[in-house]
């Protein structure tokens, strides 16, 4: 069994963000892995947990990112939770790309990665917490010519049939697929495993193989701005949120909360 995870270096959301020429600015020491990818290694490490010893002795997760050096932080924390191979593919031609160019990369890697081995699963968050396009997973298989198993809040692997439980607004479904396949987790799915003393110490000298487009044979043109079908063509910060305003009630409260709903066209 080999997985591959997908983990993205965001800047960090407690961070003030800005913006330049429409693209967050990504300072170096900001960054860290986004949280919402604990939870796809955590869907990872649990499937090969669950396998017999011969099957869990063979097995292989790699965390991979799409992502500038510092990148390098997130695939260290997935180390740090136990994943046994870290690869980063860094680009000057990747600056720019937008969810197809993201996806067609990604993609890349896992049929580069394919030529030591099938990938039998491609794991990922529900959503990238600077993007929050929540489409790269689907993206991604489709790039694969695989599955897509979405959001899925439980997940069961038994004879090469991968089962999940998704809730939409209007039910709750349950989907399986044959592997390969490629499966977002949504947040609910697990509480990821905290990582210990060992595989903290190790994590910090472990391999992280860096690849360039042309390790993963894909033309610079299908990426960054060069391949971009999208255009980001305004971003600026949300106004900062009005003051609170505590209205006491000395017996009068309705009446200033009627006042206050006028003033602010609220009624
Ligand atoms: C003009 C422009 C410039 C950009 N510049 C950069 C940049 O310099 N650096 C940068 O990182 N992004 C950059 N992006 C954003 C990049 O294209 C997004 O990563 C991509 O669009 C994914 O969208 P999302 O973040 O909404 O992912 P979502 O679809 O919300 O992500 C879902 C899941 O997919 C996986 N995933 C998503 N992106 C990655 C990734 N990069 N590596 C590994 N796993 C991933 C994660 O598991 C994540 O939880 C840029 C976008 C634009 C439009």
């Amino acid at each position: 069994m080999r997985i591959v995870v997908l983990v993205k270096y965001v800047p960090d959301i407690n961070a003030d963000r800005r913006f330049e020429d429409c693209r967050v600015v990504r300072s170096p020491g900001e960054g860290t892995l986004n949280e919402l990818d604990e939870n796809a290694l955590e869907a990872a490490l649990r499937i090969v947990d669950s396998l017999d010893d011969d099957a869990r002795a063979a097995a292989e997760v790699v965390a991979l990112t799409l992502a500038p050096e510092q990148g390098d932080l997130a695939l260290r924390k997935a180390y740090q939770m136990g994943v046994d191979r870290g690869v980063r593919v860094t680009d000057d031609a990747l600056a720019g790309s937008d969810y197809a160019g993201t996806a067609a990369a990604l993609a890349a890697a896992v049929r580069r990665l394919e030529a030591d081995g099938p990938v039998d699963l491609v794991v990922t968050g529900m959503a990238a917490l600077d993007g929050l396009g929540s489409v790269v997973p689907a993206l991604v298989a489709t790039e694969l010519g695989r599955p897509a198993l979405t959001f899925a809040k439980k997940v069961a692997l038994a004879d090469g049939v991968l089962e999940v439980v998704r809730e939409t607004d209007e039910a709750t479904e349950t989907l399986t697929a044959p592997l390969p396949a490629v499966l977002s987790v949504a947040d609910t799915a697990n509480t990821p495993r905290m990582p210990n003393f060992k595989l903290i110490m190790a994590a910090r000298t472990k391999t992280i193989e860096a690849w360039s487009l042309a390790d993963v044979g894909l033309d610079a043109g299908l990426v960054g701005d060069a391949g971009a079908r999208t255009a980001t063509t305004h971003a600026a910060p949300r106004p900062a949120k009005p003051e609170v305003e505590l209205v006491q009630d000395k017996g009068e409260g309705g009446k200033a909360l009627a006042e206050f709903l006028l003033r602010h066209d609220l009624v």
